[in-house]
């Protein structure tokens, strides 16, 4: 690729609103381009990098057995009300104005719409069908460039089978071809536990990079090698106090205090004699969480455990719903569901709100003084906790999701009719994995991976090029000649060429697009050198250069590639 032919808009200066390495250098290097907030158009460097990424995935798909689809984006949006995805997605779903249409955020009704009345029988399963295609998401907050944009690529991948061993099968092939996608794209990546969110289904693993632009947060023990999403991550902390002397519970004047830390002040006790109260709603029922000392409800447990629609309850509700303002809510006379933080089971002699504003209530014992109440596991993961598997201690971070992996069982199927007759003859629901993969986040966390304060460092095989040839005067006759014969002749020796032919811009011009767009080795074609029969080299990651013989160029790079 000549730079006098393509269009290659390096930029010096650091675009305004890009904030992390990968955005600001995707756009400095002339790769992407912003349309609108979350919407990037590639250019042609860029895009030859999607397609190597694409080309990658492609290959390890139809190694697994994967029959390459391409569904369309414009849905009719009866069949994403047909499964009730319509409302739970949301805000996030794109409709077209005037029009029974949405954009397609992801495609499991569309692979049961096609496997409906044709995937019949057991013998034609198990059936892998995946696809490369672009996904409508209205992300209230794109950011971070292409890592969450509004429209993006996606390589989506379904299993169909006739029962959940058939998709242990399934799962387990996606889970091995997913690593060897990203061993081969050179990612250092960890592959977490994860909760299924608005996807439905029982078990899913999320390929994770470690990166404090990520919005999702990890626990990871380097011992045992344990790691989850922080949505469903457990570790082992320090629990309610257990007393040797159980009192009864007792009324306590407790005059403006709000929070756990004005009640420990005031008593002058510590965190782990106390409850927090949040109540939540659950279709249209309250429910009483309690969390031990200032831990804070982990929403997506408490979701995943209640199951459906649940929110926060609105402060103006919590009155009439417990008999107090927020603050002094508890559990002693709360006369609905209740649910404690497992932290708090063994605890005694525990303060708690009176559920009467301005009153606490000391000398609880929630298994003696609350009937009913359950106990699950509720609170967020903390930096420094031990693990659960081996008492190690864990590291909280931040990570970008790369790729999700769900076993979806047959909540699709059954709520579109997609049933196969077995052996005897005998109907069933077809059983559904569904497997997505983020091909720009590759493209962005390869980066963030990658680079120095010069530019991008790419390495093979997602590198769009393997050479950066520069011929740096252009408007002397041999090193016009010498670059433009180079060009030829490495194309010839199956090298993927980017040649900077421009003899408008200075060598220090060349020189900086050249460590800005990162190619694996740059040729260096100069008088000086020339005069001598020799050309410079120099390696992009090592920053090493190294001045040779014209002659034996094309052997040392083959030594090198
Ligand atoms: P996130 O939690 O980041 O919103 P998600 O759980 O909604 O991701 P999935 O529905 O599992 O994502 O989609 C599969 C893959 O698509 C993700 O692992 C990610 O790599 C990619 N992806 C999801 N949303 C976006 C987005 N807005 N922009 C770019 N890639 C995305
Ligand atoms: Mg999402």
């Amino acid at each position: 690729m000549r730079f006098t032919k393509n269009f290659i808009p390096t930029l010096k200066e650091i675009p305004a609103d890009a904030v992390i390495p990968s955005h600001v250098l995707m756009i400095r290097s002339g790769m992407v381009r912003m349309l609108s907030a979350g919407i990037y158009s590639f250019l042609p460097l860029g895009y030859k990098i999607v397609r190597k990424i694409s080309d990658i995935i492609r290959e390890e798909m139809n190694a697994i057995g994967g029959q390459e689809f391409h569904f369309p984006g414009l849905n009719p949006k009866e069949i994403w009300d047909a499964t009730g995805r319509v409302e739970a997605f949301g805000d996030i779903l794109f409709h077209i104005k005037n029009r029974e249409y949405v954009l397609a955020p992801t495609h499991e009704e569309i692979v049961a719409f096609h496997a409906k009345g044709a995937v019949t029988s057991y013998k034609e399963l198990p059936q892998i069908w995946y696809q490369i295609q672009t996904k409508f998401r209205n992300e209230p907050r794109p950011r971070s460039g292409v890592i969450r944009g509004r429209q993006f690529l996606m390589k989506d991948a379904y299993t169909l089978d006739k029962d959940f061993e058939g998709l242990d099968v399934g799962y387990a092939k996606h889970d091995m071809a997913y690593r060897k996608i990203f061993d081969r794209c050179r990612l250092k990546y960890f592959v977490v536990g994860a909760s299924s969110g608005a996807m439905g289904g029982s078990k899913s693993e999320e390929f994770m990079v470690k990166s404090d632009a990520g919005e999702d947060t990890i626990a990871y023990c380097e011992k045992c090698g344990y790691a989850a999403n922080v949505e469903v991550a457990q570790s082992v902390a320090k629990s309610a106090t257990r007393h040797s002397e159980s009192k009864s519970y007792y009324e306590i004047s407790t005059p403006n205090v709000k929070s756990i830390d004005e009640l420990c002040a005031f008593l002058k006790i510590d965190e782990h004699e106390t409850a927090k109260s949040r109540i939540y709603i659950h279709y249209g029922k309250p429910v009483l969480v309690l969390m031990l000392g200032n831990d804070e409800v982990n929403e997506t447990k408490l979701g995943s455990l209640l199951g459906g629609n649940v929110r926060p309850a609105h402060p103006e509700e919590l009155k009439e719903i417990s008999g107090a303002d927020a603050g002094s809510i508890g559990p002693i006379g709360f006369k609905n569901r209740i649910i404690a933080d497992k932290l708090l089971k063994e605890g005694n002699n525990l303060y708690s709100g009176a559920n009467k504003n301005d009153y606490h209530i000391g000398g609880i014992d929630l298994k003696r003084d609350v009937p009913n109440i359950e106990y699950a596991d509720l609170r967020t993961v903390e930096n420094g906790e031990s693990c659960v598997r081996c008492s190690s201690t864990l590291e909280v971070f931040k990570a970008i999701e790369l790729g999700h992996i769900f076993k979806l069982g047959t909540k699709y199927s059954e709520a579109l009719g997609v049933n196969y007759l077995d052996e005897n003859g005998k109907e069933h629901p077809i059983v559904m994995g569904s497997y997505g993969i983020g091909v720009e986040r590759i493209f962005a966390c390869y980066i963030e991976q990658n680079y120095d304060d010069k530019g991008i460092i790419w390495k093979k095989p997602l590198a769009p090029f393997d050479i950066h040839l520069i011929g740096l005067n252009m408007k002397n006759g041999l090193v016009a000649d010498t670059s433009n014969k180079l060009y030829d002749d490495l194309q010839k020796e199956g090298f993927e060429v980017l040649y900077d032919d421009r003899n408008d811009v200075s060598a220090g011009v060349k020189f900086n697009d050249a460590d800005l767009l990162g190619m694996p080795v740059q040729v260096i074609v100069g008088e000086k050198n020339l005069k001598d029969g020799k050309v410079e080299l120099k390696l992009r990651v090592t920053n090493e250069k190294s001045i040779l013989e014209l002659s034996g160029l094309i052997k040392k790079l083959k030594e090198q590639n």
